[in-house]
């Protein structure tokens, strides 16, 4: 039987409403024995059981709930279900639907498909996973296992490297899981760590996934990426924080005028480039790359007097946590009054905040005060979010982490 975390009086009432996080502050004491990564049985002060969820002693997360069925056994056959569940909604969907074959797609978006900690993104055979949690780390061979039997491939890469871990007391992992023979980091077949070559849209992309952000790529902005397309005839188009170049190039596929694309990673701008090889129907002539911070080089276009008709603002990160709201607030504040500075009247913004720290109404504030202190009138034409793949359980908000808006700026 496993071990019982047993919470305060009153402590239960986010497990009511399905939240899957338990924080250390509710729970009253662990009866029993538990290593970090166990199911134990959450249970109210009156004796009431839960849920089942995995264990984390090092986490103020101290427990993520793996379900609310206590009679649900955890065992492989648990994940294999999970997992087949995962795969399945997303086939359901017919813009998802064979997006992996080729294609880039999420599998598995952690707490949103009911699998705490635990990340699976498909490019093309291969599929990567991310792992961030005590409970996932335990699971990472029926893990693996499920997502094999779920998708038929039979590659299975692991890019455990994220720096939430630390928070678990997890080191990094990373490395072929399946096959075995494959070395650490070699992409096998395809050589060391080979870029896999998918389809967006009709653009080619290389993903990096040994060396590359994430599991190798950002496939929340797929949908967004498609927009951009459809607004890009004849405009003059600026790109910041370009990576490897996922929005400039369905610009140049959308037929923009001029692309000038953005980023301190001179990695990241190598492999825009080549990715742009890699589609010779684009415009290659139209596409400047530009390795520079943004903060600064946006200063520097405004003092040459340069502007642009399409801004596209998808910084990293600023603010992980509530607790970095405020310089992060600054951040967004100054790339959004510079940006809207940048645009010829009319001009479209696409802004975008990928930090959990910073929710969709402050976000929006901060780009109404950075679109007043330029002196131009913006006006949301649309809201933008992640792609179907990174759906958003209800009961779970912050799962929402990526929100943007389409504005036009007079
Ligand atoms: N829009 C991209 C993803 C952006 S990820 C896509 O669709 O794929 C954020 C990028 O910002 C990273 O490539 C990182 O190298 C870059 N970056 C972070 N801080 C930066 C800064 N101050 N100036 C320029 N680029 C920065």
């Amino acid at each position: 039987m496993s071990a019982q975390l047993i919470l305060h009086a009153g402590k239960e009432r986010s497990l009511f409403k399905r939240h899957p996080w338990l924080f250390d502050t509710a729970v009253a004491r662990l009866d029993g024995h538990a290593r970090p990564g166990d199911t134990v049985t959450i249970q109210a002060a009156d004796g009431r059981p839960l849920a089942k969820a995995a264990y984390s002693p090092h986490s103020k997360i101290r427990a993520r709930v793996w379900s609310f069925d206590v009679a649900e056994t955890i065992d492989h056959a648990f994940f294999k279900r999970r997992v087949a569940a995962a795969v399945a909604r997303r086939a359901r969907l017919p813009e998802l639907a064979g997006q992996g074959e080729q294609g880039g797609l999420r599998l598995i978006h952690a707490e949103s498909d009911g699998l705490p900690g635990i990340i699976a993104d498909r490019y093309g055979d291969t599929v990567v996973v991310q792992l961030t949690s005590a409970g996932a780390e335990k699971w990472r061979a029926a893990i693996a296992d499920s997502l094999q039997k779920a998708t038929g491939c039979a590659r299975i890469y692991e890019r455990s490297d994220s720096e939430v871990r630390g928070l678990e007391g997890l080191e990094p992992v990373t490395g072929w899981i399946s096959p075995a023979s494959l070395p650490p980091g070699g992409g096998g077949t395809e050589g060391e760590g080979e870029p896999i070559v998918i389809a967006e849209h009709g653009v080619k992309l290389a993903v990096d996934i040994v060396g590359g952000h994430k599991t190798g790529f950002y496939l929340d902005q797929r949908d967004n990426r498609r927009m951009l397309a459809g607004l890009a005839q004849g405009q003059r188009v600026l790109n910041c924080f370009c990576y490897t170049g996922g929005f400039s190039l369905q610009a140049l596929a959308g037929g923009a005028a001029s692309v000038l694309s953005i980023d301190s990673s001179q990695p990241a701008l190598q492999q825009a480039a080549a990715n742009l090889a890699l589609n010779p129907r684009l415009a290659a002539d139209r596409a400047e790359w530009r390795c520079a911070n943004v903060f600064d080089e946006l200063r520097r276009l405004k003092v040459a007097g340069e502007t642009f008709d399409l801004i596209v603002l998808d910084p990293p990160k600023f603010a992980p946590s509530a607790s970095h709201a405020e310089r992060a607030s600054r951040a967004y504040k100054d790339i959004n009054l510079l940006g809207c500075k940048l645009l010829s009247p009319g001009g479209l913004l696409m802004t975008y905040s990928c930090s959990g720290g910073v929710g969709l109404d402050l976000f929006q504030k901060i780009v109404a005060a950075a679109a007043c202190d330029a002196g131009r009138t913006a006006r949301i034409l649309k809201r933008l979010q992640g792609s179907a793949d990174h759906p958003v359980d209800l009961a779970f908000p912050e799962g929402e982490y990526l929100k943007g808006l389409l504005l036009q700026v007079d």
